[in-house]
């Protein structure tokens, strides 16, 4: 499970996850990358949303990777890399890029507009771009008009739309992006 950051909408269902692997019985480790700071927020969720949780004996391991911006590690056969995204979370936030099995997917995570976009995106198969709105300025984020007004820069074969508000959902999609949608399965 690789998190872009430590906000709720982005890592918090991880104590779901776990609980749920606790209760269907399972027994292959899970392997949580995250940004520095990430096995406490962790530990912190799962206590305050169950307390007693973090700490239950399981008969799988929980392996937390906490990766700093500017570096690269190799984790379950998947190469990632991390740069730094602009999004203050009480913690460094992250832009990933991940290589495995010959495919390389970017992920912008939240983040207002950085050439690190571009950099993680270079030549991917997949970029998963945050859009929050499609021309509002929210500090911190990306909106559709950003990805659009770097185009250009953006060399990804495809490019899926995620983390869209209303504004975004209602309005008409465009040819050079597709748009995310809950359990949506994606093949590269
Ligand atoms: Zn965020
Ligand atoms: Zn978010």
């Amino acid at each position: 499970m690789f998190v872009s950051h430590l906000h709720g909408d982005h890592f918090g269902g991880l104590p779901f996850l776990i609980l749920d692997g606790q209760f269907s019985r399972r027994t292959g480790p899970l392997a949580v990358v995250g940004p520095p700071g990430t096995a406490t927020r962790l530990a912190d969720t799962m206590e305050c949303l169950f307390p007693g949780s973090s700490t239950t004996p399981r008969r799988f391991a929980v392996e937390v990777t906490e990766l700093a911006p500017g570096t690269s590690r190799t984790l379950c056969g998947v190469a990632v890399r991390a740069w730094e995204a602009d999004h203050p979370s009480g913690a460094p936030a992250l832009v990933l890029r991940l290589d495995l099995a010959g495919k390389t997917i970017a992920y912008t995570g939240d983040t207002a507009w950085s050439g690190a976009i571009a950099e993680a995106a270079a030549d991917a198969d997949l970029l998963i771009a945050e859009a929050y709105y499609r021309d509002k300025h929210i500090p911190y984020h990306l909106r559709l008009a950003d990805l659009r007004a770097h185009l250009d820069q953006l060399t990804a074969r495809r490019i899926i739309l995620t983390h869209m508000s209303a504004d975004m959902l209602d309005a008409p999609q465009e040819p050079s992006f597709e748009q995310a949608r809950d359990g949506l399965t994606i093949t590269l």
